[in-house]
């Protein structure tokens, strides 16, 4: 197995323009390590042809491809609209529960929650921030507002209303139908929008239980307030610039992705960054210098992932981005100093586990060894491990295929799949050979052995062995 791939990994969106076999075959050779269904969109029937579809490239390409389902969330939406409403500065403008089909003077939100919260003083935005409005009165079942920014309004727009928390879950009724359908076809994540609180978090784990990981989108500002207790809460992160920068002002956006990135890489939970990565190639073969950059910084900060969204579930050029973005990131991982860089000094939550992961890797780079190896059921090891940002390779070996897909979208991560062990001696045994098997080093060769032990108790990482490699015994 040779490591070619770059250390940070790419997440497409699949959508109609990616649903062929051959497409994704062909995403999948671009450099894509993982893909999101996205439930905002499409049938039932649309997303487990593409997951099969996955899964069986997965399986001829040899590839532990990551499958993540995108849950809507409560997206919050208008009603229906006549035609050529358009709305000018300056206009007043009512939002009603009356249900009945909007005009230029009102139009109907079906949602009683934002009624209770939201109050004068407070904004709100429609079809991605484009329209904006600024609260006057509040009455029962009315928000009166005057227009900021006007311009043509069209059925079921997407409403923001950044300055209120909503009590609201994050699963719709649509929610627990495409979650209960994603988890039935076997994803490996999913990822909850729109998340306000940990109590989010905490309901959907209920009922997801250990079938999947938990992505956590950050798009919303009162989750910026919460950040460190919700990464603590998840087991990952998608920083989700599309809705995130409609809520907050665009300056505000290269700052929230740095926070959220330090956290993260803190807390040891992989992110990754999404939307508008390579937006032009959404039309056109090249990107712009400024999304080449926006790609590279992610990079630089020594983010997990990276994400592309319509530039491959609808655009005319998905194969090209894939490509594209993996030569940004192959490129930039080369430049001098890119690992250096990525050493954070970790004064806080310095766990047992984590400076065993951190002396792991030193050790490793001391001695020249050819591989860190994290020996993972759970592969909660293998993250502590990709979490120190090693210049060597990571190599978890787990007796489960379903861990091997979970992990696949961490930055540097590779892993074979092994027989389960009754003992460590064993699966010393066991690692050299497969090491061996799939090229990835040589007799006499020097591996570290990261494990927790007792075997089978998920969660410690407290060993470190020093492994020659051998011929089977
Ligand atoms: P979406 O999420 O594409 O599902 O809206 C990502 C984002 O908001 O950036
Ligand atoms: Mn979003």
């Amino acid at each position: 197995m040779a490591i070619s791939s770059s250390a940070t990994r790419i997440l497409a969106t699949l959508g109609p323009a990616t649903s062929s076999p051959e497409m994704i075959r062909e995403l999948v050779e671009a450099g894509a390590n993982a893909f999101r269904l996205n439930f905002s969109h499409g049938v039932k029937e649309d997303h487990a042809e593409r997951y099969n579809t996955i899964r069986a490239v997965a399986e001829e390409t040899g590839k532990p491809i990551t499958v993540l389902a995108d849950l809507q969330g409560p997206k919050l939406r208008i009603g229906t609209v006549d035609e050529d409403v358009v709305l000018e500065k300056g206009d007043r403008f009512i939002f009603d529960q009356t249900g009945e089909q909007g005009n230029r003077s009102r139009v109907t939100l079906p949602h009683p929650e934002i009624f209770d919260a939201i109050l004068p003083g407070h904004r709100m935005m429609v079809n991605d921030g484009k329209l904006q409005f600024i609260v006057r009165t509040v009455d029962t079942g009315i928000i009166e507002t005057e227009v900021l920014v006007g311009g043509k309004l069209t059925d079921r727009k997407g409403v923001n209303v950044p300055d209120v928390s909503l009590d609201i879950s994050p699963l719709t009724e649509k929610d627990r139908a495409d979650l209960d359908f994603a988890l039935s076809l076997g994803v490996d994540w999913v990822a909850l929008s729109f998340v306000q609180r940990v109590s989010d978090i905490i309901e959907a784990r209920s009922i997801i239980k250990d079938r999947a990981a938990i992505m956590v989108k950050i798009e919303k500002p009162q989750a910026l307030e919460i950040l460190e207790d919700l990464i603590i809460a998840t087991d990952g992160v998608m920083i989700a610039r599309g809705d995130l920068g409609v809520e907050l002002p665009p300056e505000r956006i290269p700052g929230a992705q740095k926070d959220i990135t330090r956290i993260c890489r803190k807390v040891g939970k992989p992110v990754v960054v999404a939307t508008q990565m390579l937006e032009s190639m959404i039309d056109n073969p090249m990107p712009t210098r400024a999304e080449a950059s926006d790609v590279a910084t992610a990079v630089m900060d020594g983010v997990d992932c990276v994400m592309l969204s319509a530039e491959t579930a609808s655009g005319s050029f998905p194969v090209e981005s894939v490509s594209i973005m993996h030569r940004i990131l192959r490129e930039t991982e080369e430049r001098e100093g890119y690992f250096d860089s990525l050493q954070m000094i970790w004064q806080e939550s310095h766990t047992t586990y984590h400076a065993v992961a951190e002396s792991a890797t030193s050790l490793a780079r001391h001695i020249n060894a050819a591989a860190v190896v994290a020996f993972s059921a759970s592969g909660t090891t293998a993250v502590r491990l990709s979490r120190e940002r090693p210049s060597l390779p990571i190599v978890m070996m787990t007796p489960k295929q379903a861990i091997r897909q979970r992990m696949n979208f961490l930055w540097g991560m590779n892993s074979i799949l092994t027989d389960q062990f009754d003992s460590f001696d064993e699966a010393l045994d066991g690692i050299s050979r497969l090491m061996l098997e799939n090229k990835m080093g040589q007799p006499g060769d020097q591996v570290i052995v990261v494990a927790g032990t007792p075997f089978g108790v998920s969660g410690t990482t407290n060993t470190i062995r020093v492994l020659n490699l051998h011929k089977p015994r």
